[in-house]
């Protein structure tokens, strides 16, 4: 995975150095001498990622920091802050800054390449999921994703450690500073995690070594493993000096490492900005997982739409031996009730036939709006006598409890007409098209309607 990494620096010496680490591990470099060339060339290269020193004469790290995270052409771009070792608070106000990381001069070959390794990695994933975001707008769903900003809720913190002294005093740095909920774990409690709880822990911090060497590498690799906990970031804590497990936790997916002891103070900075990360994926994770359902979706009923019925209409077809009997469902004189009760009447009753119809069908079975007033039903393996019976309780479930309008207005009396296209016995369909037999269900209903509506019509064979 090569990528472009922008180094900025006043001094030529250390973006030589730092260009020679990198261009060693195939990485392109570009190099930028101070602040503003440092914006103006993550706007026009696009690096993905950049190394920023903070002490430059013109402008400060962390004010370019600030700058690129400000501007929505550059924010998605992973920063890591280069401060000398007495820069504490400088390390801090980088975190708040929003840059992702920062590296201690002299940067350590192994920890640079582990963690430049593990931003590229999280960029990608960035890419990934704005990419397939944008996919799905272009289809015009993006409002699908909208509403589910500002949900947000303190965030979960696990801590994963050796024993229960350690814990309780990580526990208590962490409570303090971030305000978020820390729970004391055991590492079998961390794997026995699952996708659907809704507590699942956003940040795990672990320790490297549980009750045996390592023991905190494998726990890590198991929660990356599981789909449970795949997307929650895990901060790994080691003792100080140990840059190669930490190089090693990186590979493996840490999202973080810390060394003990730690300041607790940017522990807790560093949690916070895990969390903050984690939403960041959530909200685009669950903005893409609408956009996919809105697109295969009909907003007011919210029964699949005609996309979706000719797409599972095909895979129907497919499976062979199976056979497919298909009903078209439509309201008899829907528009009177329309011009009569008014528009939002008629959403009412259409809401409530989808409610009636998913009731009458199985789980396998599809349904679709794909009309106005339309409605589509597929049922494989069924018989031609099971299908009538099935397409007979459809129609009577509409036409034989009036529908309730709420208000004044008194319960009114909707009807159905259902025409059905059956394949004779289990004959060969794989040759037909969900249109083809969509048509001939159409046909079917046709005669429904002629034949005096609220009642089934039927065509058998391919020969219809
Ligand atoms: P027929 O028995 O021949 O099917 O008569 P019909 O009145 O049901 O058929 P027609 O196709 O003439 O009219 C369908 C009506 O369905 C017209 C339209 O206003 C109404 N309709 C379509 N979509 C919607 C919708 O989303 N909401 C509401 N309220 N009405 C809708
Ligand atoms: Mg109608
Ligand atoms: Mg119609």
């Amino acid at each position: 995975m090569a990528g472009r990494i922008l180094v900025v620096d006043d001094v030529a010496t250390n973006r030589i150095v730092m260009k020679v680490k990198l261009t060693a591990a195939c990485y392109t470099v570009e190099q930028a001498e101070n602040g503003t060339e440092a914006l103006k060339a993550a706007r026009s290269l696009k690096p993905d990622l950049i190394l920023l020193d903070v002490m430059m004469p013109d402008m400060s790290g962390l004010d370019v920091c600030r700058a690129l995270k400000k501007d929505p052409e550059t924010a998605d771009i992973p920063v890591v802050l280069i401060t000398a070792l007495t820069d504490r608070s400088a390390k801090m106000d980088g975190l708040e800054a929003g840059a992702d990381d920062f590296l201690t001069k002299p940067v350590e070959e192994v920890t640079l390449l582990a963690r430049v390794r593990s931003l590229l990695r999280t960029s990608d994933s960035v890419k990934e999921l704005r990419g397939r975001g944008d996919t799905v707008s272009a289809f015009g769903f993006a409002e699908a994703a909208l509403g589910f900003e500002g949900k947000t809720h303190p965030g979960r913190v696990a801590l994963v450690a050796p024993g229960p002294r350690g814990a309780v005093l990580w526990k208590a740095a962490i409570d303090a500073r971030t305000g978020t909920n820390v729970e004391i774990i055991s590492k079998d409690n961390a794997l026995s995690q699952n996708a659907q709880d809704a507590n699942t822990p956003d940040v795990f911090v672990i320790s490297v070594d549980l009750s045996q060497r390592n023991e905190g590498l494998r726990l890590l690799s198991d929660l990356r493993s599981r789909p449970g906990t795949r997307h929650a970031a895990c901060v790994m804590i080691l003792p100080k000096g140990d840059s190669e497990r930490a190089a090693i936790a990186l590979d493996l997916g840490a999202s973080d490492v810390l060394h003990d002891p730690f300041d607790a103070e940017e522990l807790a900075i560093r949690i916070s900005a895990q969390l903050d990360r984690k939403r960041q994926f959530d909200r685009m994770r669950e903005g893409v997982r609408a956009s996919i359902e809105a697109s295969i979706t009909d907003p007011l009923t919210g029964l699949y739409n005609r996309r979706f019925a000719l797409h599972r209409m095909e895979q129907m077809i497919a499976r062979p031996g199976a056979g497919l009997a298909v009903m078209m469902i439509d309201l008899d004189y829907f528009k009177s009730v329309n011009d009569t009760f008014g528009h939002a009447a008629g959403d009412t009753v259409l809401q409530e036939v989808a409610t009636r119809l998913r009731g009458q069908l199985q789980a396998n079975d599809l349904l679709a709006r794909i009309g106005g007033e339309e409605f589509l039903v597929a049922l494989t393996g069924a018989s031609v006598h099971t299908a009538k019976q099935c397409a007979e309780r459809l129609r009577s479930c509409i036409g034989g409890t009036s529908f309730d309008l709420g208000g004044d207005t008194f319960p009114i009396r909707v009807t159905a007409s259902v025409g059905l296209a059956l394949p004779e016995g289990l004959e060969d369909i794989s040759s037909i098209t969900p249109e083809a037999l969509i048509h001939k269900a159409d046909t079917a209903l046709y005669g429904a309607k002629a034949h005096g509506r609220n009642q089934v019509s039927h065509i058998c064979g391919a020969a219809a």
